[in-house]
């Protein structure tokens, strides 16, 4: 082992490594750390009011003058965890940095499949994957032929849960937020009919254009407005996937929902989930979603920012939707 003393010598030990400046491990055996070397990071929008210091948030705030955490893609540069060995690829909870020295792996997702692109686990076989997934077949209890609408539905999220409708045998329509996107929806993801929410004046009457006989299912991206509209929208019975609200993030005092009571009368099931709460089904999920990516039958658009300097601007851009497609950052090569 070589043994940095005291912790002011610590950044210049971790550093070391990286000039082999070390001799023997700076991971000693049994104190279970990782040191990660990170690839690709993920911009999603839970890191919004994580910048906010609030309890209300399932996730836990940001530390003014530490790194950024989120979930990344990452190479095992060395390990005093059984689990992990050098040269492994991961996926999961990292630091918008370089380098990171992750002192609980548990949570980290080994990678075993890598005959597909490794940034996918930031998307598809990653966290936004498993959202999709679980919102769809788990809370909306989906069957074929049934109506199924998406917001924000060409995004991380969105343009699987389309996907996953439509070879279930769903009628899907979703929408987005520009003509490029509108466009990608039908032609790339063979939704059957798309529209930009924000050229409408009328949400309601819109929804009543695409869904003449009402909405089976709602994947709910945005919230506000949108639900408002979506509930009188509602056939009787249906169900809502209560994902995200991203229209909500970052206003001081959310928007009212006024039609509320639908619920009742239409007997709706709406239901609130969290990804996280649904990792025991993650070996399910790549069994399922790793042949359909395989054959060609489930694709994934990915927008792609170079540089950790960019990683900021890419999160920011999520609000306005300057994103098309999953959202995410290289920071190095493999
Ligand atoms: P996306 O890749 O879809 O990116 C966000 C998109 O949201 C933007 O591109 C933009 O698309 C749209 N948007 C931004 N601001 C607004 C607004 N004010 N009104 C309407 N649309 C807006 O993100 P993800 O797929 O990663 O996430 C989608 C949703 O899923 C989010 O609400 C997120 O919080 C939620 N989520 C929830 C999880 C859970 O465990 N419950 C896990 C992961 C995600 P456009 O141009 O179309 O407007």
């Amino acid at each position: 082992e070589d043994i940095a003393e005291g912790l002011e010598n610590a950044p210049a030990a971790l550093v070391g490594l990286f000039s082999g400046r070390n001799v023997g491990k700076q991971v000693p055996e049994g104190s279970n750390a990782v040191l990660l070397k990170n690839l690709y990071l993920s911009c999603d929008p839970y890191m919004r009011p994580r910048m906010a210091k609030s309890d209300s948030s399932y996730a836990s705030s940001f530390v003014p003058g530490s790194p950024i955490t989120g979930n990344g893609v990452a190479k095992v540069v060395d390990s005093g965890h059984p689990k992990f060995k050098k040269g492994d690829f991961v996926w999961g909870m990292t630091g918008w940095e370089e380098y990171t020295l992750v002192k609980t792996p548990e949570s980290l997702f080994k990678i075993e499949h890598t005959d597909v692109p490794l940034s996918y686990y930031t998307g598809i076989l990653g966290m936004p994957g498993m959202t999709a997934y679980a919102g769809f077949f788990d809370i909306c209890s989906p069957k074929k032929g049934e109506y199924v609408y998406i917001s924000a539905a060409s995004g991380a999220v969105g343009q699987l849960v389309g996907q996953f409708a439509k070879l279930l045998g769903c009628y899907v329509v979703g929408s987005a937020g520009s003509k490029e996107k509108v466009e990608l929806l039908k032609s790339k993801f063979e939704f059957d009919e798309a529209f930009n929410y924000k050229d409408e004046q009328d949400l309601v009457g819109a929804l009543k254009r695409y869904f003449p006989n009402g909405i089976d299912i709602y994947f709910e991206n945005v919230g506000g407005r949108m639900l408002d509209a979506v509930l009188l929208n509602m056939r009787e019975h249906g169900r809502i996937a209560v994902c995200g609200m991203i229209s909500q993030y970052n206003l001081d005092r959310p928007e009212g929902v006024y039609n509320l009571s639908f619920l009742i009368t239409k007997r709706i099931r709406m239901e609130g989930f969290l990804v996280f709460e649904h990792y025991h089904n993650y070996p399910k999920f790549l069994d399922f979603i790793l042949p359909h990516i395989r054959e060609g039958k489930v694709v994934y658009v990915e927008d792609v920012a170079d540089g950790l300097e960019n990683a900021p601007a890419a999160l920011v851009g999520l609000f306005s939707g300057s994103n098309v497609g999953k959202q995410l950052v290289v920071v190095a090569k493999e």
